[in-house]
């Protein structure tokens, strides 16, 4: 309750910026971080003449390379919570492909207690507060894990064929893609056999397209559904967890084919999300849902009363300042 107020004070869009520590064995004595105060970033720029200069940034938070993956969730986790409510949130991780973006949502390749990224404990605090309430509510939770791959939505969860998927829109459901896999769950232990399906199905994509994830959108979907025991109060919320695309440009001279289309799939793509979401900070009328997968199956989740966070990764090394920059822009214009 108190989170909702504070979000009618700022909007219902929040952006977040994550530094990400230099990598074990590659620690470097310059970063092209220069400082994070409070809520700004300033990057450091050189330019050809030799020149520093100086970029700053400013959002609603700003983790530096120490900041926890408790920290990090402490922040997030009234938004978490306000799906039992019957909010529907969207938390988005963006920034170039090795910025921290998987490390953000999932974690690290090999999982700790500390390491256990933001889907991990958002749905684990959600079976703490079901168990919590177990005498005045009772609450369905399930779950769906898509990716979005060259405009194709396909599950993550399947277990027979890999078909492509369609969303639908029904003024039951609202907008949903009714033939991914829908599971329910109910512990820590769920969940994490789910990840496991996940990861094992995007092993066989990825043996095929070397690395496809860091090119593929990829979407846990919370659905939860809450009855209140006394009066008989249905509320239903859902909560989106979505692992983005790489956001780098890739040089349209330099690739062909296939990775050409991916390139420009995700490019239009990310650029759909940036429009959404700057079209609704700026309160327009009109809402340019349509023009990517990614955009319509998330359209009950951007706008009206949904809240939306967006995480923007950056990587601290001198070489990487240039999509760190259009990272920080690109976070900038959603803001
Ligand atoms: P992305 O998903 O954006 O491509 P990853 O999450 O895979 O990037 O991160 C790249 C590498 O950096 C991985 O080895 C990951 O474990 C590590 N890493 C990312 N963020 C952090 C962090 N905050 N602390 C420690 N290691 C991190
Ligand atoms: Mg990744």
């Amino acid at each position: 309750k108190l989170y909702n107020q504070i979000q009618d004070l700022r909007g219902n869009i929040r952006v977040y910026c994550r530094v990400r520590p230099f990598l074990p064995g590659k620690v470097s004595s310059s970063s092209c971080v220069a400082g994070i105060e409070d809520r700004t970033i300033t990057l450091m720029t050189s330019s050809k003449q030799g020149k520093d200069a100086r970029k700053s940034f400013t959002f609603n938070r700003v983790f530096g390379p120490l900041a926890t993956q408790a920290e990090i969730f402490v922040d997030m986790q009234p938004l978490v919570r306000s799906v039992l409510d019957g909010y529907n949130v969207c938390i988005f991780a963006y920034g170039q492909t090795g910025s921290g973006k998987t490390f953000t949502m999932s974690g690290p390749k090999i999982l700790t207690e500390e390491g256990l990224g933001v889907n991990y404990r958002a749905l684990n605090d959600l079976f703490d507060i079901q168990a919590q309430r177990r005498d005045t509510f009772c609450y369905e939770i399930s779950v769906q894990m898509m990716e979005i791959y060259n405009e194709q939505v396909r599950d993550l969860l399947h277990s027979g064929p890999n078909k492509k998927l369609e969303i639908r829109n029904s003024s039951q459901n609202g907008i949903a893609v009714p033939d991914a896999n829908r599971v329910p769950v109910a512990s820590t232990s769920d969940v994490v056999d789910l990840m496991n399906l996940d990861h094992k199905n995007r092993a066989v994509c990825s043996t095929a397209m070397n690395d496809r994830s860091s090119r593929s959108h990829s979407c846990v979907t919370v659905h939860v559904q809450g009855r209140d025991l006394t009066s008989g109060t249905v509320l239903r919320g859902c909560m989106h967890l979505v692992d983005l695309a790489g956001s780098e440009r890739v040089d349209k001279s330099e690739v062909v084919g296939d990775r050409l289309k991916e390139a420009q799939h995700i490019n239009k793509s990310l650029a759909a999300l940036g429009d959404v979401i700057a079209s609704l900070a700026q309160k327009n009328a009109h809402v340019p849902y349509r023009n990517s997968k990614l955009t319509q199956l998330l359209q009950d989740s951007l706008g009206g009363q949904a809240k939306t966070l967006m995480f923007v990764h950056i990587a601290p090394e001198p070489d990487a300042v240039g999509e760190s920059i259009s990272t920080l822009k690109f976070a900038e214009r959603v803001a």
